[in-house]
Parts: C-alpha cells; structure tokens; sequence
C-alpha cells in the first residue's frame, strides 16, 4: 500500500518474522464425514501459492490468478494475508477467496474469530479486521467432484484486471450442487448471489452457463476509466464469467489439464 501511495502510517510493525510461522498451504482432515479443507497461512506468499503441487490440482483458481498476479518481484514478497486486507476494489485474491466461499481466521490479543468474505470486507480498502487483531489464516472447503476456475483480462501482463472473473463448482449426481461467483475491479459486490442460485440444482449446458453469466454481468457496475469503458467492462465480465465457468466444470468433471507453467 506503502509502494502504491495508498497510505503513509506514521509507525511500522514489521511482521515479516511471522512469515515461517504463517507460510503454509496444508490440508485439514475432519473427523469422519466432515470433509477436509484447505488451509493457507496468511503470510503464505504469492510465489508459494503459484507453485503448489496441492493447489494446482484441488484448488486450481489459485494457480490460474497468481500467475496473472504482477510480476515476480511483487509475488516474492506479497503475501495472501496483505492481499486481502489491502481490499482493493481490483484485488484477484479476494475474488477467488470469494467464489470458493473462503473463511477468513482473525486473531486478537484474547480471541479468534472467523468470517465469511462478505464480512470481511466491509467497503474499498476497508476490512473487518480491528486495531490489535490480525489475519492469520484462510480456509477453503475441499470436496469430491469440485472444480474452480479464474479469468483476467488486463493491458498488460501482471497488471490490475479491466475486469476478471473467478467460479467454483461442485457437481453432484450429474447435477450442480454448488456454485460460486466472484469479480474483481468492475463495482457493486464481489459475489453474484442471483446467478450463484440460477446454477444449483440444474444440470449443466452451454446455455445455462451463459445465462448466469449474463446475469452476473447485469450486476456489475463498473466505472469508465483508463483500462476502459464501463460498456467494455461490462462485457468482458460477462464473457468471463462464462469462461469461468466453464473451466471450473471441466475441473469438477476432471477434463480440463491443470496449468503446468508455474514460474
Ligand atoms: C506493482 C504492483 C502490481 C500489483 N499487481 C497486482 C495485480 O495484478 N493483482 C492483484 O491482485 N494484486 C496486485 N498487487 C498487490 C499485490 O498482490 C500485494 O500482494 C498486495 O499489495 C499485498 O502485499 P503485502 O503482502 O506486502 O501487504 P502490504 O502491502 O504490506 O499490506 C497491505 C495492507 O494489509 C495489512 N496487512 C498485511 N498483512 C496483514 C495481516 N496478516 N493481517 C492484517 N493486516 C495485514 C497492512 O497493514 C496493509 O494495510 C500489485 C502490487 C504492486 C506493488
């Protein structure tokens, strides 16, 4: 935030000592029947998520946007926990943490506490997290037959999204159980909850897949700036979205290759 002259605090505290002790991606085996789930410590930085073995096959939206994330200075120091309390309106990492239902652990002095992604951001560049607590830690639900997928188009490479998508999917006796819908940098929400229910309970099709995307386009309100008009915007969110979509059901269904080039 420093570099982007986004703030100019007065005092620093330096938690960069913590980075052993919150860099991990790991998965949490419940008690039988309750699943796993994935388990990324806060100062997990970019370069690691980009890297995972783990992530690239169980959780690929996280291969898919840290490698249009910046460019390998930024992902050698930028960790997933500055990311996402940076909240930046354009931030890929929160859409992601968005679309597979992320929770966020949040540490105080005395107690944690753990937050959907809605709570958790309560507007641009505001988080939930207080004065004395700190984010330590996100948790992804891992099931059978899930798949995500994540979408960017920008100007240049590692540059901030003109708009991007990300989506999850888990499918369930031929139908979709579950869905999840973020976008990053074009307004309104980052999840599109009328589009979310449009997908569950019905079978899969080309034209189901682009009528939630066109729905979740509609509830975008983006601004016309210099990546572009709010026109433009609008389209390219609903053409990834159905992009998104689509990549997540190849997943879900185990036909689409997990990306290989991981720098
Ligand atoms: C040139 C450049 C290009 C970039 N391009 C992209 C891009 O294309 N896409 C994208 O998504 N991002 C992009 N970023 C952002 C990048 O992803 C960084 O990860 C992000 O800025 C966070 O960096 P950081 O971990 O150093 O956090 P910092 O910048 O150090 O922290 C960000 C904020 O979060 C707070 N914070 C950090 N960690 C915690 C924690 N664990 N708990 C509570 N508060 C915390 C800090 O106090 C600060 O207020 C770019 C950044 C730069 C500088």
């Amino acid at each position: 935030m420093m570099k982007l002259r986004l703030a100019t605090p007065g005092h620093l505290i330096d938690i960069d000592p913590l980075a052993d002790e919150l860099g991990y991606i790991r998965v949490e085996r419940h008690a039988e029947d309750a699943g796993e789930e994935l388990r990324i410590g806060a100062m997990t930085r970019h370069r690691d998520l980009l890297s995972s073995e783990l992530l690239a096959r169980r959780m690929a939206i996280f291969t898919d946007a840290e490698r249009v994330i910046a460019d390998p200075v930024v992902r050698n120091r930028g960790t997933i926990g500055g990311a996402l309390c940076q909240a930046d309106p354009s931030e890929d990492l929160s859409a992601v943490c968005a679309a597979v239902g992320a929770r966020l652990v949040i540490r105080g002095l005395e107690a944690e506490r753990v937050l959907e992604m809605h709570e958790f951001h309560l507007r641009p560049y505001e988080t939930a997290v207080g004065p004395a607590e700190m984010l330590i830690e996100i948790r992804v639900p891992l099931q059978q037959h899930q798949g995500s997928a994540y979408e960017k188009v920008d100007r240049r490479a590692g540059d901030w999204a003109v708009a991007a998508a990300g989506a999850s999917m888990r499918l369930a006796a031929g139908r979709i159980e579950h869905a999840g819908i973020a976008l990053a940098a074009v307004g309104a929400g980052i999840t599109s909850t009328e589009a979310e229910q449009l997908l569950v309970g019905e079978r899969p099709s080309d034209e189901l897949l682009a009528r939630a995307a066109r729905v979740a386009a509609d509830h975008t309100r983006p601004v016309t700036d210099q990546r572009g008009s709010a026109e433009y915007k609008h389209h390219v969110a609903g053409v990834l979205v159905e992009r998104a979509l689509r990549r997540a059901m190849a997943r879900a269904l185990g036909e689409d290759a997990v990306p290989e080039e991981r720098a």
